[in-house]
């Protein structure tokens, strides 16, 4: 086990462990008593969505946590519930009557709300495999509903509710700005995403209400199973970024920590790199 900090600076103690992920033995805290978060998008302990969440707990947040639907029900709610400060719903995002009545829910239990995190997407299996060309216009459709509508359908709910400012957050991929193969459909989703991002932050920034994604690189979840060639992103991330490894799902959950809470509160519209540094490269 090897040890690491910057030279002449302070900071907390670092380790290394086998998959030489840094992780914090002794780390500066950020708060979150006092502040309502939902969070969308858990499907299992491996979601990116679950990894949020439990940063969130930890932070002293108040939790709502969604999950999809009785299927997903199964696995997702006693997980959630075990989840210190959490409760469970089910929503599913492509319902304005769900959505519309967990928001109700919400002002109730919660009263206002601080942030939302949204860590959802889907495209139908052919399309994401099929050649580009071949995109279907339903899968086409439901990409951008799923993935991208939703993200404004529930900004859109959420407002009323952040009437002390917030912070609404989602994920994407690298696979919006440049071409992966077997992304497709999803890639053009992700660019529509980053871009509602852009356009959300616009108008909701005269209501302190913050809109910003976080592109991860690439983890093993129940959605990157649905990517042909995951195995080989996973290493190819690994060989080319700057870090020469591949992300720890705690390092987005810690980004997304940061972006809840009141360290960001000049950063809106952006979309913020968890990805070791490959998006930098040019090879
Ligand atoms: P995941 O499968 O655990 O999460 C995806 C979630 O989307 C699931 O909980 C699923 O139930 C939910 N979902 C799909 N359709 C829905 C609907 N109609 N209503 C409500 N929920 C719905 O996988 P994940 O990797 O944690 O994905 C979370 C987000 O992170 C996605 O936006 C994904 O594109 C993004 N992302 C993932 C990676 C990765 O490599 N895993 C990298 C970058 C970005």
């Amino acid at each position: 086990m090897k040890t690491s900090s910057a030279p002449g600076k302070p900071r907390a103690k670092a380790i290394l462990i086998s998959f030489e992920v840094p992780i914090r033995e002794e780390f500066i805290m950020i708060s979150m008593q006092g502040r309502n978060a939902v969070v969308f998008g858990v499907a299992n302990k491996r979601s990116i969505a679950w990894a949020i969440a439990q940063r969130l707990s930890e932070a002293g947040a108040k939790l709502a946590i969604t999950y999809q639907n009785e299927r997903l029900k199964q696995e997702a709610h006693d997980m959630i519930v075990g989840l210190q400060g959490a409760e469970a719903f089910q929503c599913d995002v492509t319902k304005d009557s769900e959505i519309e009545s967990l928001f109700a829910t919400l002002k109730e239990r919660f009263g206002h709300l601080d942030t939302l995190v949204h860590s959802i997407a889907y495209a139908p299996a052919e399309d994401m495999k099929a050649d580009f060309l071949n995109t279907s216009r339903e899968g086409f459709k439901m990409a951008h509903d799923i993935s991208v509508y939703s993200l404004i359908a529930l900004a859109r709910a959420a407002t009323p509710l952040m009437n002390n400012g917030g912070s609404i957050m989602t994920l994407t991929y690298f696979g919006a700005e440049k071409v992966m193969p077997s992304y497709n459909v999803m890639g053009v989703a992700k660019a529509a995403l980053e871009a509602s991002v852009r356009y959300l932050a616009h108008s909701l920034g005269p209501k302190q209400i913050r809109v910003n994604a976080i592109s991860a690189g690439p983890i093993k979840t129940l959605a990157a199973r649905g990517v042909a060639g995951f195995t080989e992103m996973l290493k190819a991330q690994a060989d080319r970024a700057p870090l020469k490894r591949n992300v720890d799902v705690k390092e987005v959950a810690d980004a997304a920590l940061f972006l809840a809470s009141g360290l960001s509160t000049g950063i809106t519209g952006e979309t913020i790199y968890v990805d070791g540094g490959y998006n930098i490269m040019g090879y």
